[in-house]
This record gives C-alpha cells, sequence and structure tokens, in this order.
C-alpha cells in the first residue's frame, strides 16, 4: 500500500502555498525561515489543517452513505468549522458538541469567529460545559446516539479528526507535496515546525517523511498543556498511518519529538510568549496567527532559532495550519 492508493475527495485549491519568511528570517538573524500555508488552502469556510484531513475521510463517509457528520471540538473549535464547511458543501447534515475546553471569559466566546461561521453553515451546535480533553468523550457518543435514535445515519469524526483510522493520511500526503514543492524551488527543508494537539497534523508528516530518501527534523510544538496525552497519541497515530501507506519498518521513538515549553498552563490560553509571536509575525510578515495554536508553535519556533537549537544552517519550513477565526475571541488582549 503506498498513500496513492487511498481515495481523496478534493476540498482544498491544489497543493498549498510555500513562500519564504524573508523579513522575520533577517530579524532573527539565524536559519533561513519558509511558510507553508494551510490557512488558504481552501475556499470552504477559510480551510485549515482538518480540509486537508477531511479529504481522506470524506470518502469512507458517503461510502457508508451517512447523512449526518458529527463532531466534537472546543467553543472555538476550527475543526468543527471545517467539518461544517464539508458538510455543507457535500449536502449532508452537521451536528456539532461544543465544549467548554477553554476558562476564556471573552463575551465573544460563545458566538464570534469559528462558531459563528458554523452556525452560518447550518450546523446544529450545542454546547457543553465539558472542559479540555483530546479523547473520546460521552457527549459526542450521545450525540452520535442521538441522530440515530433520530432515523439519521451518522458519521462519527472524533475531535481534530485524529483518532480516527485514516486521521493521519492528510498529512501523509502533505510530506509528499512537500517534497515536490522542493524539487520545484530547488530548496530542503531540513527542519519542520508543526503545532501539535489532538495529533494526527504531526503524525501523519511523521509517517509521511518517513519514507523519503533525505532525513530531516519534524518538530512538534505540544500546545495541549497536557504533553503526555499528546505524544502518546502522535505517536500512536503515526505507526498506525505509517503502517497504512506501507513505510515498511517500525518508526523509532527519536522520530516523535514533541517538544513543550510554548503552550502555558492550560490549552487555549494564550502566554507572553505566545502574544509576542502574534505580534512579531503580524508585524514582520502581516502573516496572522492565532492565540490557541499557531502563536504557540511560532513562539517556539522563535526560541529554536534564536538560541541556536536550529542552527544558522538550517531551512526551517512553518506549518501554517489556519485557526485567524478564534482570534475574534481574544480581542481584549490586543486592545491596547
Ligand atoms: N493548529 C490549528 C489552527 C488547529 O486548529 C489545530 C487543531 O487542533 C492544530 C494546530 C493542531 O492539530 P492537531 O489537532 O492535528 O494536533
Amino acid at each position: 500500500m503506498s498513500i496513492d492508493d487511498f481515495e481523496r475527495y478534493p476540498l482544498t485549491f491544489g497543493p498549498s502555498p510555500v513562500h519564504r519568511l524573508d523579513r522575520l528570517t533577517a530579524h532573527l538573524g539565524g536559519a533561513d525561515i519558509w511558510a507553508k500555508r494551510e490557512d488558504c488552502n481552501s475556499g470552504l469556510a477559510y480551510g485549515g489543517n482538518k480540509t486537508r484531513k477531511l479529504e481522506y475521510i470524506v470518502p469512507d463517509a458517503l461510502a457508508q452513505g451517512a447523512d449526518t457528520l458529527v463532531s466534537i471540538g472546543g467553543y472555538q473549535s476550527n475543526h468543527t468549522r471545517q467539518v461544517a464547511a464539508v458538510a455543507a458543501k457535500l449536502g449532508l447534515k452537521c451536528r456539532l458538541v461544543q465544549e467548554k475546553w477553554v476558562d476564556w471569559d471573552d463575551p465573544g466566546n460563545e458566538t464570534v469567529g469559528n462558531i459563528l461561521l458554523s452556525r452560518i453553515m447550518g450546523a446544529d451546535v450545542r454546547l457543553d460545559p465539558a472542559g479540555f480533553d483530546i479523547g473520546i468523550r460521552r457527549s459526542w457518543e450521545d450525540a452520535l446516539a442521538e441522530v440515530e435514535a433520530a432515523g439519521g445515519k451518522p458519521y462519527a469524526i472524533p475531535a481534530g479528526a485524529s483518532e480516527h483510522k485514516y486521521g493521519g493520511l492528510g498529512f501523509a500526503n502533505w510530506a509528499y507535496e512537500v517534497q515536490r514543492q522542493e524539487e520545484d524551488l530547488g530548496v530542503f527543508f531540513d527542519t519542520i515546525i508543526v503545532c501539535t494537539v489532538t495529533g494526527s497534523t504531526h503524525a501523519g508528516m511523521i509517517a509521511g517523511f518517513a519514507g523519503q530518501d533525505r532525513p530531516r527534523r519534524v518538530i512538534g510544538i505540544d500546545a495541549s498543556a497536557t504533553l503526555d496525552k499528546t505524544r502518546a497519541q502522535v505517536a500512536r497515530i503515526a505507526r498506525h498511518t505509517a503502517d497504512l501507506i506501507g513505510l515498511g519498518r517500525e518508526l523509532r521513538d527519536d522520530e516523535i519529538v514533541v517538544l513543550e515549553g510554548w503552550a502555558g498552563e492550560e490549552y487555549g490560553i494564550p502566554v507572553q510568549s505566545t502574544i509576542e509571536a502574534i505580534r512579531l509575525s503580524g508585524e514582520l510578515e502581516g502573516m496572522i496567527i492565532d492565540p490557541v495554536y499557531e502563536g504557540k508553535s511560532m513562539a517556539g519556533l522563535i526560541d529554536l532559532v534564536s538560541d541556536g537549537t536550529i542552527g544558522p544552517d538550517s531551512t526551517v519550513l512553518y506549518a501554517h495550519l489556519g485557526g485567524q477565526p478564534a482570534l475574534n475571541a481574544y480581542a481584549g488582549v490586543f486592545a491596547s
């Protein structure tokens, strides 16, 4: 088996753009820094990393004859917004469990940004007071049962589309896409920086890059603040995905790198380094990143390049996974 043996339902514009971050590179004065932009990968409600994952999950949903996509996330989940968009595009219904993953008292948290977009796209959005957990949740299983009891045909998509048999394929495919873009651009990215929470983005990349000839570092920056769970989930999904795409060998432990230090104490709460990273990429590059995910991975990149952990001879690819709509629920952070 290889990645090409899996059916992909196109939801993106095609390969996502790759470009150099000239002013950030000059400012940090070390490694050469580039970005690959999943934040503008699709016309479906601003796209993002879940849109790529869903390309490999939708064929299974259609084959099963599902009429309702059922998923779960926080109030400001980017994932559920992308599931709502895909359901709209396919003419399916969408049932979303939105848990109170973040103890964030901005009045817009339940009304603006991602949740607003999901409502606009016709999803049945239900709030649930449960806190953050990347695992399988009772409320989601209940939602699936309710859809079924009402005569519907639910299709289960777990948080972040991660704990799904095909959850890692979207970013295994990304790894091959990077390889093709490198050939066109005449560059080689020896280091990839990616934000990781529910794990299948990072896991898919590990599996996809592992089969390529030139080794590289794929550094996951934890934004979950529940590091052990995220690390275990990344390892599990990476090994499963490697198996699916026929890697033909076991992934080594040293290929699965999730670093801590930038998540802060709690998922979804920006810390000083997050806010500085958001301002820096905005001011230097006009590149907007969010306070829950990409602000944290960018803070990691800034520190690792600044302290020489990623050396000046490196060429780094920053995976921008989307997520900007959530910024609307964090306006107060930037009010002064
Ligand atoms: N970045 C953004 C914008 C996200 O929405 C997510 C989703 O959780 C991530 C990063 C992390 O991806 P994953 O959950 O696959 O680890």
